[in-house]
């Protein structure tokens, strides 16, 4: 499967939105399963112009791809978790597609069992300093959330009663329903509203989630944010959003990481640069200095010489890298300080320097 999406709808990266729009509508018309019944490659092909075209029409799914590509900055986490843009969309998020795709291809439902509703995914924001970026840092956040009704352990039948086949879908999950669309009329099939795609609801509603499955409840979750994290970045937690109705699957929480500036530091992609300042001897006759990393004192050997505005580069004393046990470099521009303030010694010192320097 084609990674750049760009490439997929043929288009460049500075496409505007119309033409976006335009190319995906030409290409959804050519490769439309309903022209090509049976042929694999074509359904192929008409899933990954989908699956571009969700990413490239939202602006702001488009701008994460742009920065972080498909599977966002560092791809499966560790832990649990993973980094993530939006990018890595699932079907849910665009209803008129997953639809689509359910109804041509069976889509996800088929491979997972029946298809039922997840819980929404939940986002919060958290703000970290940058020292904190360079170490990782443990949060703790409150949330207030659905999650699955202890009493009834999220089936939402009352105890002693059970779950019976829904009558709405008849147990299947799905309802068809016909829509209009701008390929002309389709028959699809969507998720039972009587029974959010569990083919079961409860005989008798069980009281404490009013058989809902799942309740409100404000708890404290425990993240570990991973040394590397970069301003605007996301963790994803998976099954941390909102419990499903009646036992489905629960959403996924999104943290949006802010990292606050640092007087001292700024970060370029893994790199860290800093300012160190020396005297105009240390700078003429070469020096050892102590300079402040992300990581602590470090000694530098300043080459005689040295000019002010001179970058020197410290191996392995930048960023950590998300999921790996390497860093970027510190980069140390260099400043000579002109004295402001001379001693009489000093003084005699310079004016003898430059007599012998004409
Ligand atoms: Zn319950
Ligand atoms: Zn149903």
């Amino acid at each position: 499967m084609s990674s750049d999406f760009y490439a997929t709808l043929g288009l460049s990266r500075d496409a505007s939105p119309e033409d976006i729009k335009k190319a995906y509508r030409r290409m959804s018309k050519e490769l439309h399963p309903d022209k090509h019944k049976g042929d694999k490659e074509r359904e192929q092909k008409f899933k990954e112009i989908n699956e571009a075209y969700e990413t490239l029409a939202d602006p702001a799914k488009r701008k994460t791809y742009d920065q972080f590509g498909k599977t966002g900055p560092g791809g499966a986490g560790a832990g649990g978790f993973d980094f993530s843009g939006f990018s890595g969309a699932r079907p849910e998020d665009f209803g008129g597609f997953s639809d689509l795709f359910e109804t041509f291809f069976g889509g996800r439902g088929q491979k997972a069992g029946k298809r039922q509703e997840r819980g929404r995914d939940l986002e919060v924001r958290v703000r970290i300093t940058f020292m904190e970026s360079v170490t990782g840092v443990q949060k703790i956040l409150s949330l207030e959330r659905l999650v699955a009704c202890g009493d009834c352990s999220g089936s939402g039948a009352a105890k002693g009663s059970s779950l019976i086949t829904c009558t709405e879908c008849g147990g299947t999950g799905q309802v068809t329903r016909t829509t209009q669309s701008f390929f002309g009329a389709i028959r699809q099939a969507v998720l039972c509203s009587r029974c959010s795609g569990s083919g079961k609801f409860p005989e008798k509603k069980c009281t404490q989630c009013d058989g809902e499955g799942r309740v409100l409840r404000k708890e404290e979750v425990a993240l570990d944010i991973p040394a590397g994290i970069d301003d605007g970045q996301t963790v994803r937690l998976r099954a941390y959003g909102e419990a499903g109705r009646n036992g489905s699957p629960s959403g996924d929480l999104f943290v949006h990481v802010e990292v606050s500036p640092d007087p001292r530091f700024t970060r370029n992609r893994d790199d860290v640069h800093g300012v160190h300042r020396i005297s105009v001897p240390d700078a003429a006759l070469g020096s050892d200095v102590q300079v402040d990393t992300a990581h602590g004192s470090v000694s530098l050997r300043i080459p005689p010489g040295t000019q002010s505005g001179q970058v020197m580069r410290i191996r392995g004393k930048g960023m950590p890298l998300l999921q790996s046990k390497n860093h970027g470099d510190h980069y140390v521009t260099i400043e000579v300080q002109i004295p402001v303030k001379l001693s009489r010694e000093e003084r005699r010192i310079l004016e003898e320097w430059r007599e012998i320097s004409h």
